[in-house]
């Protein structure tokens, strides 16, 4: 039996995935959607987009992510979404120095753009450093053995307004929200029936409980402290977030410029226009944090325990300044901070009923940190869902993934072929504690 228009849906989880799914439902004319989200603002603290940008580029090794994000920037061309895309390009390198898993990943990215029908038209391969220069004139550094393409199909979008809007959009659609401690979510509450179990609701972390026929959990790097059967088949892993504070006038004069990423250094974005602020995240292997007793990594609870940059990617980053814009290359970074997102093995997201429980609760995660750009169709995803006629996720890749008797053991982040580098334990980067002399 499926779910009817007016029963009551819940959404765990008000980050990119949680607000899609909102908009997509009220879009479907479901009328009773309640989006449940631990922080007291939207767009919230914990989200990984709640950030000034987030990439959208077409390009993917595999043509099924790249033929969805086509339809991803069409969407974001749309009234809603259009004020938040912006199509500068894509500056896609490696530097002289880059390691053969870099250069090989490289041109694996621009094999498949220059292949699309739809996005070579826009691909411009750039041979040496003088070609890079000629593609943006503002990147005065040495550019020591840059090469690559320029993609200007792709872009960025500037992802914590991008949530804001959809807030207001589905609140005056009619969706409620409980923020704060009205929206902590402290576990899914089941119930048994004549012939197995079912999901009957939520339970806040002050002690409400909320019934509804269908729970969505959409909670990021918080879905596996929610849904513990998925076990090590979601990852809580972080990436390195830092900014330069930058005048008007630099701002000013870096107008335009294309997302420019080096594979094996990291990337920045055009500086954003209210705060003069230039966002840059290094490449690499992220950083988990694994519970010894489980396998399982979860994100730390507050966040203040991950507001530093690490050490090795600062490091990185200074170099990527130094290759691209010198002038910048000393300056302090500011807003520095872990961003926690939920990895799969395979970056294949998870869009599928937990198993055996009626149908009554979905797992929409494993954005595996690149999923902002799909955002304004991620709710699609779910409405497909819900609309299959036999229940089951047609997707195959997308289905609920049952965790590995090798918990703990899998090498999370050197087989991921566009990644660059292993994880390594939150625990060891830690910044020592200020010495109290
Ligand atoms: C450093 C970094 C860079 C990235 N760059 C890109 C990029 O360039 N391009 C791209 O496409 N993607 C990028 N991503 C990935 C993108 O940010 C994510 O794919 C996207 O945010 C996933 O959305 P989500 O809703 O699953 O999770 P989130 O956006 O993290 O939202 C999850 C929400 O659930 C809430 N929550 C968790 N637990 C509970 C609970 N118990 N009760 C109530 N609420 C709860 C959280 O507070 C949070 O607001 C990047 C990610 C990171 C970390």
């Amino acid at each position: 039996m499926g779910i009817s228009k007016s029963d009551a849906i819940i959404i765990v989880g008000g980050g990119a995935f949680g607000l899609s799914t909102a908009l997509h439902l009220s879009q479907k004319g479901y009328t009773n959607i309640s989006v449940f989200e631990k922080d007291d603002n939207i767009p919230p603290r914990f989200s990984a987009a709640n950030d000034l940008n987030k990439i959208v580029r077409a390009e993917y090794e595999d043509p099924f992510y790249t033929d969805l994000t086509i339809k991803a920037i069409a969407a974001w061309k749309t009234p809603l979404f259009a004020p938040h895309f912006h199509q500068t390009g894509f500056l896609h390198c490696v530097s002289g120095a880059a390691p053969e898993k870099a250069v090989d990943t490289l041109n694996r990215f621009q094999a498949s753009a220059e292949k699309h029908p739809d996005i070579k038209p826009h691909v411009v391969p750039l041979e040496n450093e003088k070609d890079v220069r000629q593609a943006c004139w503002q990147l005065d550094g040495e550019l020591t053995g840059w090469h690559g393409y320029l993609n200007r199909y792709d872009g960025y979008a500037h992802s914590g307004n991008a949530l804001a809007a959809i807030y207001r959009a589905t609140q005056a659609a009619g969706v409620r929200f409980f923020l704060g401690a009205q929206g902590a979510v402290s576990e899914v509450v089941y119930a048994s029936t004549l012939t197995g179990r079912k999901c009957a609701g939520i339970r806040t972390k002050n002690g409400r409980f909320h019934p509804s026929a269908l729970v969505i959990v959409a909670a990021g790097a918080g879905a596996g402290r929610l849904v513990p059967e998925i076990g090590t088949s979601i990852v809580a892993k972080s990436w390195s977030v830092a900014h330069v504070q930058l005048t008007d006038e630099e701002t000013s004069a870096l107008r335009g410029i294309p997302v420019t990423y080096a594979r094996d250094l990291g990337f920045f974005f055009e500086p954003d226009p209210k705060t003069n602020l230039l966002k840059l995240c290094p490449m690499g292997g992220g950083y988990i944090n694994t519970d010894p007793k489980t396998g399982v990594s979860h994100a730390p609870e507050t966040l203040s325990e991950s507001a530093f940059l690490p050490e090795a990617d600062e490091k990185q980053l200074r170099q990527l300044l130094a290759q691209t814009l010198p002038s910048l290359a000393n300056r302090p970074f500011v807003r520095n901070s872990l961003c926690w997102f939920a990895d799969t093995n395979n970056s294949d997201f998870i869009v599928d009923y937990i198993p055996n429980m009626a149908e009554s609760i979905i797992l929409l995660s494993g954005d595996s940190g690149h999923g902002f750009k799909m955002f304004p169709i991620v709710g699609s995803f779910i409405t497909d869902l819900l609309e299959s006629p036999d229940n089951r996720q047609s997707i195959t890749r997308w289905r609920w993934k049952q965790p590995s008797s090798d918990a703990g053991k899998e090498d999370w982040g050197g087989d991921v072929s566009w990644r660059l580098g292993q994880s390594k334990e939150f625990a060891s980067i830690l910044p020592s504690k200020a010495s109290k002399l």
